[in-house]
């Protein structure tokens, strides 16, 4: 730290994003698929396009923005765009908090929430999830502040129907309630269709997790015209040009090609079954994850202990060193052979760990 540093940030953590090793591990640790892009982004990322690097790109995005209006029913001022969908939750928090109102999130969510509560000055209360980490709906009504939930919830897994989602948005009308859907292609409800209802819903999505695309940094937004017009107006007061034109290019080849994402969600569903099954004939306890991960532990082995030892065998996982969670593993749903890979070196530790 310098000492130049703004004093309010002084013991200010940043946010720890997961392990990017450049090769030599089997990565199950940051949620990312385990296919391509559809092929048409291949097609589409062409020498033509390298050549208009030298233009700025679209700051609206409107071709990509028209497509997805498109894809989700809604219209162009219904959607936005963001450079990966933590740029969009840094808006929703600079646009919809401050000025004493305040944000709640459940105790055990995505980290980020807290980090840019933190780092923009925002009061935060953390409701504690129930000791199954299943969200009180009751916690979220009335509360008075900006909601955030991510549904499913990182890193449990476990989703909310719309139907409680719907319940928080009607107790709250003078609050936004930020979604955070990053996970809701591989099984859960998605509240999009409540857009048109509800003018405090924003909806978050991403292109990292159910869209093969985290390396190209593409996230966007569904909700009311007035949220977006307030989104828009953080945007171009922070970076006009925020996604590059290959990325815009990249999304709008992607988002041609829903058959191949269903097809692959669905073998994503799968291979979540089908790993969920094997830890649990280890004596894995897990939740029942929606989402492209598993959340499990092993009454045998520390959490600590367990990362560790996945770790020398070459495999990264995901563990938060937090309350409540420290024996918990978070454990990405790679390929077919990746997952055997994993069962395999958990099957050899877990020979070697003695029964507690
Ligand atoms: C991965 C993730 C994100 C952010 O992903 P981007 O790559 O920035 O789009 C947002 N929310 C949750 C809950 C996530 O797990």
């Amino acid at each position: 730290m310098s000492r130049f540093l703004n004093q309010r940030l002084r013991a200010f953590e940043a946010y720890v994003p997961g392990e990017q090793p450049s090769g030599g591990y089997i990565k199950l640790n940051t949620n990312e698929a385990p296919f391509p892009p559809p092929p048409g982004v291949f097609e589409r990322l062409t020498p033509a396009e390298i050549r208009r690097l030298n233009l700025y790109p679209d700051p609206d995005g409107k071709a990509l923005t028209a497509k997805l209006a498109g894809l989700f029913g809604m219209g162009p001022g219904n959607v936005m765009l963001s450079n990966g969908s933590d740029e969009m939750l840094s808006f929703a928090f600079t646009a919809f908090c401050g000025s004493g109102v305040g944000a709640v999130f459940p105790d055990v969510t995505y980290g980020f929430y807290r980090v840019l509560a933190g780092l923009y000055g925002i009061s935060y209360e953390e409701m504690p999830l129930r000791d199954d980490f299943t969200v009180d709906v009751s916690d979220y009504l009335g509360v008075g502040a900006t909601v955030v939930l991510a549904n499913p919830n990182a890193p449990t897994g476990l989703a909310l129907p719309v139907r409680s989602i719907e319940a928080i948005l009607a107790a709250n009308p003078r609050n936004v309630v930020v979604v955070d859907e990053a996970y809701v292609d591989f099984g859960a409800e998605s509240c999009a269709g409540l857009v048109g209802r509800y003018d405090n819903l924003l909806v978050v999505r991403t292109y990292s997790k159910s869209r093969f695309m985290a390396g190209a940094r593409l996230g966007f937004a569904l909700g009311s015209e007035g949220l977006i017009k307030d989104l828009k107006k953080i945007k171009y007061s922070v970076n006009p040009y925020n996604i590059n034109r290959l990325t815009l290019a990249a999304g709008e080849a992607a988002a041609d090609d829903n058959a191949y994402y269903e097809e692959n969600w669905r073998r994503l569903e799968a291979g979540r079954r089908s790993a969920s099954e094997r830890l649990e004939r280890m004596g894995f306890a897990m939740t029942d994850s929606k989402a492209n991960f598993l959340f499990a532990r092993h009454p045998n082995i520390a959490g600590r202990e367990l990362y560790a030892k996945l770790r020398e065998a070459g495999i990264l996982v995901r563990r938060f060193d937090q309350p409540r969670i420290g024996d918990y593993l978070r454990i990405s749903v790679g390929s077919g052979e990746q997952m055997d890979a994993l069962c395999l070196a958990l099957s050899k530790i877990l020979e070697r760990s003695p029964e507690k």
